[in-house]
């Protein structure tokens, strides 16, 4: 049982999971999922592809009926209702909009279905295309707009019943950077001013570290981690969560003391009071985390090592750095891009880093 791990503090929370697992014949694609969501929350499934993600979402909105477990919105049992008795709209990564009918009818779609007044149901609308910014292309068809257009258009018929509950399924991932980067603003705003509990799946990182609130990182079937993308990000709890959400070095090491470590010849300061002595571990650095720096004798965690490679990523530049004294093994070190210092680098020159011993995490190997 997860309930521990993945409960907040508050006692009614707006989405409850308890004990939830779903098989595909024999294949168990959730394992005994619990989790809970507060009002309001922006939250983000995230994880590899095939981890289950949209197993879940598909669950919480009934297109897929779980083997055993419950789904409670605002505290009532919804585990066996149909989609349709759901109070929940949903964005999928493939648009889904109806081809034959216009932007207007699209949208108006579920509000006829529940048999709305025609002049109110044009307030809605054109309300609606207002919020998502797309008033114009109220009578143009689907292929006639982009493919970040479409899926505003997707977004504004999801809202128009006023659910309770967004669910998005990688709304993003279909349109191409500079949409996505525009559109994830658009409803990051469009959730802080309608407050609507949102949950969306998504295997992008950076996706889900600057649009949600909270993240459930998921693998094989299970929540692994929940947190803010704060603390997911500086407290990730395994080297697969380091290693997946964002860019980390790993380094195989031996405990010396209670903080001390031993690579090769090489003894590094850092917290291993959790760990045994003689012990093997992984230890996790951030390449912004590593710095550059003079050489001293001083021992400050240096190491030095030549430079292999440079990759000018915009607003800063990644050095490979090779050590010889880590057996070869190239280091991943982040510098900005633009000071004097930074420009001089030059391909297989000597480079002194600094691995500050606040900044390594240390796991248990294997
Ligand atoms: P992706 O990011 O690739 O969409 P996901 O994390 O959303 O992945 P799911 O779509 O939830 O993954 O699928 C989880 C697992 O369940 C996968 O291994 C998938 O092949 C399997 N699966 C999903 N739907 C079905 C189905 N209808 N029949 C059989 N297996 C399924």
């Amino acid at each position: 049982m997860q309930m521990s791990i993945h409960a907040l503090d508050d006692e009614k929370p707006y989405l409850e999971i308890q004990n939830l697992s779903k098989s595909f014949g024999n294949f168990q694609a959730l394992k005994d999922i619990s989790l809970k969501i507060n009002d309001g929350d922006f939250v983000c499934f995230l994880g590899p592809s095939g981890c289950g993600k949209t197993t879940l979402l598909r669950c919480i909105a009934g297109l897929e009926n779980q083997n055993s477990g419950n789904v409670y919105q605002q505290q009532k049992d919804i585990s066996k209702l149909p989609p349709s008795s759901r109070d929940f709209g949903i964005v999928f990564q493939s648009y889904a909009l109806f081809p034959n009918l216009t932007v207007f009818s699209n949208i108006d779609y579920g509000l006829i279905n529940k048999k709305w007044k025609k002049s109110d149901i044009a307030d809605r609308v054109l309300g609606l295309l207002k919020m998502v910014g797309l008033e114009e292309h109220s009578s143009k068809y689907p292929s006639q707009l982009s493919g970040g257009e479409q899926q505003r258009v997707a977004l504004a018929r999801a809202l128009a019943t006023s659910p309770g509950l967004l669910l998005l399924d990688e709304p993003l991932s279909a349109l191409d950077a500079k949409v996505r980067i525009r559109l994830r603003k658009q409803i990051k705003d469009l959730h802080r001013s309608l407050q609507l509990t949102t949950i969306m799946v998504t295997h992008d990182q950076e996706e889900a570290q600057s649009m949600a609130d909270r993240i459930f990182v998921m693998n094989a079937g299970e929540i692994i981690q929940s947190g803010s993308p704060k603390e997911i990000y500086h407290k990730a709890n395994s080297p697969f969560i380091a290693d997946f959400i964002g860019i980390t070095n790993f380094l195989d090491a031996k405990v010396l003391s209670v903080d001390q470590v031993q690579i090769r010849e090489k003894v590094l300061k850092c917290d291993t009071s959790k760990f045994e002595h003689n012990s093997f571990v992984q230890l996790a650095i951030r390449p912004e985390s590593i710095k550059v720096v003079e050489k001293s004798n001083k021992f400050r965690n240096q190491i030095s090592g030549h430079l292999a490679d440079i990759e000018f990523l915009g607003s800063f530049q990644r050095l490979y750095i090779v050590i010889s004294e880590f057996n070869d093994q190239t280091l991943m070190v982040d510098v900005g891009a633009s000071s004097d210092k930074n420009e001089a680098f030059t391909l297989g020159q000597i480079v002194t880093i600094e691995l500050p011993k606040n900044a390594i995490t240390v796991y248990s190997h294997g």
